[in-house]
């Protein structure tokens, strides 16, 4: 069962992204600065129609009228310079902010500890950096500055109309009550509606093609009807959603519209009450009516981006909480005295309650090879995890010069001892950058030398461009046995003085793989080798075997030893050999 990564909860996602508001807090006062001069340009005209009302009166000429254009008209290209720059200045700093964020999670998401990324799943990491990426920079790159926008232009008409008239302020509140609550009426119902609704659709289109798929076999069966009320269930169930999400909508709207134009009524109302008793003038009452009516656009946005704000903080919070994940080693800064790697009284499990091993002690001795044999499951893989340090026991230590594995940092660490396992990856790019990742720097002879210790260098150079040649998944193909190689190969270039081989050779056949044992024993001549073998020849060819079982070492000692002793390794390698 795979156990997904944290989530913050909303303090910490908000403290969070406080954090990147200040951080680019500059760019955000630019957006609001600008926008304040786009949006009191956008004020000019109700002013100077005001202005002109109230002139009527007061007898007009010509020469007015001309000035108040050319003013409108200035205004009108200063406020669409400035929108201009509001807008641009907004999607850089989207883009700024996203670029930081997405940088910031990858570089956490390559730090998790790898038992809890293998815990986790591929899935819930895959889905996070993409669905909630995705999402998260569209709630970056345009819910964000264009909300950011609405407010300010907000703000300054409410402070416009309240310099124009005071009371005018409480008129343009009347609305809030039904916008608020019909949005959050509205909000709290419409995202699960939705999901609801996609989710009903999916189940539809894949009854659709599963029928279709299976046409022979839905015929052949006689399943058209059973096929057919499936559909209907599933149509029915779209159906319900869909009219759920239209009932939904159709509540919402009269609210926003409600909520909108009641203050534009309001004000013509109560402007005319403030003009019959002298408290305002006909122009004073034109030019904020106009104002509250252009409060509506800025108010209509700003809800529309309320959803869009919602599913990205939601994203944010899927993201932010990869960093809530403990480290599972804490670098002391110890220095290892020597190269010998010890387990003492070592309990381990995946699981509380399932321990997979149980007081196992091992001391390599620096240099020599050590073979693990045993039945499947009995724990030799979970082994060699903690003899190289990716997971730490639960109980006893696992010490490299009498510093425990897991007190090293990361680096540190992989100097010191190495895994390697069935599993290889391959990087996009060429053989050499596969290569010179273990050991940047590494010149040409020093890669074809590491090619020949694991029997590659043939077939290298025989590639069409030899180092050179593009692979990965997209380039050439290579077969799994030679990629297996190549991950040796960068294991010999590492060089640690401690690797650990769990079935790293079980991808080519038996006697490749003998050879290849053999010229990398050559190569690795002096380093502490763990060989988790499958092949008794590996143990056979080793120092020291030991053998697994059920989670404890139960035999220990050389090939010939352990034959003499007539026990289960003398047991399994009759039979190996009877076999072979
Ligand atoms: P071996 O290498 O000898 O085949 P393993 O070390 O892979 O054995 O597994 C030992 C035991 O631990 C098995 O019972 C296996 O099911 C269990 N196990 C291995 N990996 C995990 C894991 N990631 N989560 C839970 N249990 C695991």
């Amino acid at each position: 069962m795979a156990t997904p990564l944290p989530v913050a909860d909303a303090r910490e996602t908000r403290v969070q992204a406080m954090a990147y508001l200040r951080r680019h807090r500059r760019g955000f006062i630019l957006i609001v600065l600008t926008q304040t001069v786009a949006a009191l340009c956008g004020l000019v005209g109700p002013f100077l129609l005001g202005r002109l009302v109230n002139d009527i009166g007061n007898g007009l000429t010509m020469h007015t009228v001309n000035i108040l254009a050319g003013l409108l008209a200035a205004a009108l290209i200063l406020q669409s310079a400035f929108t201009f720059l509001t807008r641009r200045q907004s999607y850089i700093l989207g883009e700024e902010v996203f670029a930081e964020l997405r940088e910031n999670f990858l570089g956490r998401l390559l730090e998790l500890p790898l038992s809890v990324v293998e815990r986790a799943g591929t899935g819930d990491l895959l889905a996070r950096t993409t669905n909630d990426m995705d999402a998260l920079a569209y709630t970056v790159r345009f819910a964000v500055p264009e909300s950011l926008v609405a407010i300010v232009t907000l703000v300054v008409t409410i402070v416009a109309v309240i310099a124009t008239l005071p009371v005018m302020g409480l008129v343009c509140l009347t609305g809030t009550p039904l916008l608020v609550l019909g949005t959050r009426w509205y909000l709290s119902r419409a995202p699960e509606s939705y999901r609801r609704e996609r989710a009903s659709y999916a189940t539809m289109s894949g009854t659709f093609s599963e029928t279709a798929d299976g046409a022979r076999t839905v015929d052949a069966l006689s399943l058209a009807e059973r096929q057919k009320q499936r559909l209907r269930r599933d149509l029915a169930e779209s159906y319900k959603w869909e009219r759920r999400n239209l009932f939904l909508r159709c509540t919402w709207f009269p609210f926003v519209d409600a909520g909108l134009s009641l203050p534009v009524a309001l004000s013509v109302f109560v402007g005319g009450l403030l003009c019959f008793s002298h408290h305002a003038t006909v122009g004073q009452v034109t030019a904020v009516t106009l104002y509250v009516q252009q409060l509506g656009d800025p108010l209509d946005r700003l809800l529309s981006w309320l959803d869009e704000l919602q599913i990205g903080t939601s994203a944010l919070a899927r993201l932010f909480g990869v960093a809530l994940v403990a480290d599972d080693r804490t670098p002391t800064g110890a220095v290892p005295e020597d190269e010998a790697i010890t387990a003492t009284d070592v309990t381990y499990a995946y699981r509380e309650g399932h321990d997979v091993l149980r007081n196992v002690s091992v001391a390599l001795t620096p240099g020599e090879r050590l073979a693990i044999v045993g039945p499947s499951g009995a724990g030799k893989s979970t082994l060699g995890r903690l003899l190289a340090g990716i997971d730490g026991p639960r109980l006893g230590s696992v010490d490299v010069g009498d510093v425990p594995l897991t007190d090293l940092a990361l680096n540190d660490l992989r100097g010191h001892v190495a895994l390697v396992t069935q599993e290889h990856h391959l990087f996009i790019g060429s053989v050499r950058d596969n290569l010179i990742l273990a050991r940047p720097g590494a010149d040409d002879a020093a890669l074809l030398a590491a090619l020949d210790a694991v029997d590659a260098k043939g077939w290298v150079l025989e590639l069409p461009s030899g180092l050179d040649t593009e692979i990965g998944s997209i380039g050439h193909q290579l077969s799994p046995s030679q990629a297996q190689q190549l991950s040796l190969a960068r294991l010999v270039l590492a060089d640690p003085h401690t690797l650990v081989l769990d079935e790293a050779t079980s991808l080519l056949d038996p006697r490749a793989a003998r050879h290849l044992e053999r010229s990398l024993s050559a190569v690795v001549d002096g380093r502490t080798v763990v060989a988790i073998a499958h092949r008794l020849h590996t143990a056979h060819d080793a120092d020291r075997v030991a053998v697994v079982d059920g989670g404890q070492i139960t035999e220990l000692g050389t090939h010939d030893e352990l034959i003499e002793r007539n026990g289960s390794y003398a047991a399994l390698w009759r039979s190996w050999r009877d076999e072979a």
